[in-house]
């Protein structure tokens, strides 16, 4: 094996513990702020036949079209590692007839995500992604429910609501899209000698996507472009008049960006995007919207859904921008010296009964020095030390160190976890 096989893939990462813990606390914040909302776990497969994509997300997008990590598998099937969450959610909702008879369901998940893009800051080939569906609602309480869900997870984190922006939109819906969107594709048409070529082929597949164009030129030329809002049939203006007054009635604040179209072909209606102050190009970490078409793409029933998905990547460099620190917990509260090896038993007896009265607890499992001991105590953060020595232990004793103090006393073996957790306690 060569060196740089022993090293993780291009565009993956090791979570090493600092941002495992990382990833720990905010799927713990996750989780508590989206069950209070109503929504419930959900884990699908990390790789689905790469039709669910395809049909799904849409061949004309980038994803589709260059990012994916697609393979055959032994049985000669067409396998892909998933590059986002909606699409697996939503197939698994309809598998399992999760709103059959028109009930609804609202569900969250996290986990890692894969697409094979240009690795930079807060953009890696394998990312970690939390996020919410909301499947079989279509009225736009439901839309702000989830904008205000996503706002409170950003703030239950810890970045701050002046170095946020949440943006919103409406893409129109199946009835007033396709004029709108033959619209820009003339437009593109019109102007092609000013826009890049990406662009301009844009206008035979996806025209809309020129909006996300990072070309200077072409979003100068894209802000002359004609707007949905002006083409948006009246159910769709009164949806997203209502998403707004829902948002303003519970004051939450965003801009309306009429360029925000959102990258995948499955959005109908209100889109929304938070974008984080100190990320530079790369500074949307979490986004949605609605996808009331896309059961429908799998062969289900109309089912009206939306949902977001947010970045961990993006958010730890938002929360580390804003100087916010994940807490660390101590290694160990106290720990448990042996004198000599022959008393390892003992310590280890002991360290395991702390353990059990939920004392986090620890010893050397290197043959130390006494005197090491005490400096790995001391790195590891313990708070008492418990000296377990051969006299002591003879007459059912351990003494017990105060690390902060430097005193000691002699404690009963039988009594030590209680006196310890209640010492731990009184701080
Ligand atoms: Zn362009
Ligand atoms: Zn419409």
């Amino acid at each position: 094996m060569s060196s740089s096989n022993v090293r993780a893939p291009k565009g993956t990462a090791d979570m090493l513990p600092e941002v495992a813990r990382a990833w720990e606390h905010v799927t713990r914040t996750a989780e508590a702020i989206f069950s209070r909302y109503g929504y419930q776990p959900i884990y699908t497969p990390i790789f689905e036949h790469t039709d669910v994509f395809v049909r799904g997300i849409g061949e004309a997008t980038d994803i589709v079209g260059k990012e994916m990590y697609t393979f055959e598998d032994k049985g000669g099937r067409s396998i892909t590692l998933r590059p986002e969450g909606t699409a697996s959610v939503v197939r698994a909702a309809l598998e399992h007839g999760l709103t059959v008879n028109g009930q609804g369901c609202k569900l969250y998940y996290s986990g890692p995500m894969f697409r094979y893009e240009r690795p930079q800051a807060g953009r890696m080939r394998q990312f970690w992604q939390i996020g919410v569906e909301a499947l079989g609602m279509a009225e736009p309480t439901i839309d702000a429910e989830v904008i205000v869900a996503l706002m409170e997870f950003f703030a239950a984190v810890g970045i701050p609501r002046d170095r946020m922006r949440l943006l919103i939109n409406s893409m129109g819906d199946e009835r007033c899209r396709p004029a709108y969107r033959e619209k820009v594709a003339s437009f593109i048409r019109e102007n092609a000698s000013d826009l890049c070529e990406e662009c301009v082929r844009r206008a035979e597949t996806n025209p809309l996507r020129a909006f996300d164009c990072k070309n200077p030129g072409c979003a100068s030329v894209m802000s002359r472009a004609p707007l949905l809002r002006d083409e948006m049939c009246d159910d769709c203006a009164a949806h997203y008049a209502a998403v707004k007054s829902l948002l303003d009635d519970v004051g939450v604040i965003y801009e309306e960006d009429t360029s925000l179209v959102r990258g995948l072909d499955y959005y109908t209606r209100t889109v929304f995007e938070v974008q984080a102050e100190g990320l530079g190009a790369q500074n949307a970490i979490g986004g949605g919207g609605r996808y009331d078409r896309l059961m429908e793409m799998y062969g289900g029933q109309p089912t009206p859904g939306l949902g977001f998905a947010l970045g961990f990547e993006r958010t730890l460099l938002a929360m580390r921008a804003a100087g916010i620190d994940v807490p660390v917990p101590p290694s160990a509260e106290v720990f448990v010296a042996r004198v000599a090896p022959e008393v390892a038993g003992d310590a280890f007896a002991v360290v395991t009964r702390l353990r059990e009265a939920g004392i986090a607890a620890d010893m050397d499992h290197q043959g130390r020095s006494l005197k090491a001991q005490f400096k790995l105590a001391d790195r590891l953060g313990a708070r008492f030390v418990v000296i377990a020595g051969p006299d002591e232990l003879a007459a059912g004793q351990v003494t017990v160190r105060d690390m902060a103090s430097a005193t000691e006393s002699r404690v009963a073996l039988a009594d030590a976890a209680r006196e310890l957790g209640s010492r731990l306690h009184d701080r």
